[in-house]
C-alpha cells in the first residue's frame, strides 16, 4: 500500500482537474474565491503533518465556526441549559431554511443550521459586544496556535446581505427562541464566519477536537475535554448539511463544511483532517473534498463502525 503521503499526492493529483460544482456567491466576497484551490491536510494528535496541495491558501472558516462557536457556548452555559435552547436534531432542511422555526419547542433544531448557529452565537458570555468578539477570537486561537484575524471584506458583505439570517433572527425573536440583541448577535456571528483559515490551519483544529480538546503542537486545551463528545455527536449527525446521513453512512467520521469550501473531519485519537476547494455542490460541500474523504475513509478503515479494518491500517500509516 501506498504511504498516507504519497495517497494523498496521488489524491491532490487525481482530483485537482476536477472542475465540477460552483462557488458559494450568495455573500458577494465568496465568489472571488480561486476556482482551482485545493488542499489536503492531515494532522495527527502529535503534531505531525501529512499534506499535498495548497493548504497555506488563506479563506474564511463560514460554516465551520459554528462547531467551535458551540464549544465555547457549552463552556459558558452547560450542557443542560444549552440543550434547552438549541437542539441536536436533524433536519434534513437546506442550512438556512426557515421553515421549521415555528415549532412549540421554542428553540431551533441543532447548532450546525444557520438558525441555531445565530442562537448559539448570542448566547456567548461578555460584558459587551467587544468582549464577545475577544472571548471568541481568543477561543479560535486556542485552536490554532496562532492569532486570528477577521476578513473586514467578507464580514461586510456578509453584514450587508445577509438578510436571510437578519430574518431568521428576527422570527427566533419573535418566538422568543433568542434575546433581544439580535444585531449584535448577527454581528458577531457574522464575525465568526469571517475568520481566516488554512486548510493546515482548519486540520489543527480538527486534530485538537480528536486530541480531546489539546492541541496537539502548544498543548493548551481550546476546549474542556467533557465537550468534546457533544461537537463531535453534533458534527456526525448534522455536519454536512443535507447530506449527513449519506456522509455518515459512507465515509463515517464526525465532520464540518462551509459553503468557502472548507471540511474538517475527526478521527478521535488519531488525527484531523481538512481539505480545502471552493467548488460546492447544491447542498454546499465541497465536491473534491467529498470524493477525497470517500477515498481516504475506505482506503484507511476510517469508518467508525468498520470493525473488519479497525483502525489499524490507519495507526499504521501514521507511524
Ligand atoms: N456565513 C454563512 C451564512 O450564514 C455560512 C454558511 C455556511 O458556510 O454554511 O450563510
Amino acid at each position: 500500500m501506498l504511504s498516507l503521503q504519497s495517497f494523498l499526492d496521488d489524491l491532490y493529483d487525481r482530483y485537482r482537474d476536477l472542475n465540477e460544482g460552483r462557488l458559494a456567491s450568495y455573500i458577494p466576497e465568496l465568489a472571488k474565491a480561486d476556482k482551482g484551490c485545493f488542499g489536503i491536510s492531515v494532522v495527527t494528535t502529535d503534531g505531525r503533518c501529512f499534506e499535498a496541495g495548497e493548504v497555506h491558501q488563506p479563506f474564511t472558516i463560514q460554516s465551520i465556526s459554528k462547531v467551535f462557536a458551540y464549544g465555547l457556548a457549552l463552556e459558558d452555559h452547560g450542557r443542560d441549559e444549552l440543550f434547552e435552547k438549541v437542539g441536536v436534531e436533524p433536519t434534513g432542511d437546506p442550512f438556512n431554511s426557515l421553515i421549521r422555526l415555528d415549532e412549540d419547542s421554542k428553540r431551533p433544531f441543532n447548532p450546525m443550521i444557520n438558525a441555531g448557529a445565530i442562537a448559539t452565537t448570542s448566547l456567548i458570555d461578555g460584558t459587551d459586544p467587544t468582549d464577545k468578539l475577544n472571548r471568541l477570537l481568543a477561543m479560535f486561537e486556542g485552536y490554532l496556535g496562532h492569532n486570528v484575524v477577521i476578513d473586514m471584506s467578507t464580514f461586510m458583505s456578509e453584514r450587508s446581505t445577509g438578510h436571510r439570517n437578519r430574518a431568521m433572527a428576527h422570527l427566533m425573536l419573535n418566538f422568543d427562541m433568542i434575546g433581544h440583541d439580535i444585531n449584535s448577535a448577527l454581528d458577531l456571528y457574522f464575525q465568526q464566519c469571517s475568520v481566516m483559515v488554512d486548510c493546515h490551519d482548519l486540520a489543527t483544529m480538527a486534530a485538537t477536537l480528536a486530541n480531546q480538546g489539546v492541541q496537539p503542537v502548544t498543548k493548551v486545551q481550546a476546549i474542556s475535554g467533557d465537550y468534546v463528545r457533544d461537537l463531535l455527536s453534533v458534527m456526525y449527525t448534522c455536519g454536512m448539511y443535507n447530506r449527513a446521513g449519506e456522509w455518515a453512512y459512507r465515509v463515517g467520521i464526525p465532520a464540518k463544511s462551509g459553503v468557502s469550501g472548507g471540511i474538517i473531519a475527526v478521527v478521535p485519537g488519531k488525527a484531523g483532517i481538512a481539505t480545502f476547494s471552493p467548488l460546492i455542490d447544491a447542498n454546499g460541500n465541497s465536491i473534491r473534498g467529498l470524493r477525497v474523504f470517500e477515498e481516504l475513509s475506505q482506503a484507511y478503515g476510517l469508518h467508525l463502525f468498520d470493525l473488519s479494518m479497525g483502525r489499524c491500517v490507519f495507526t499504521k500509516a501514521l507511524e
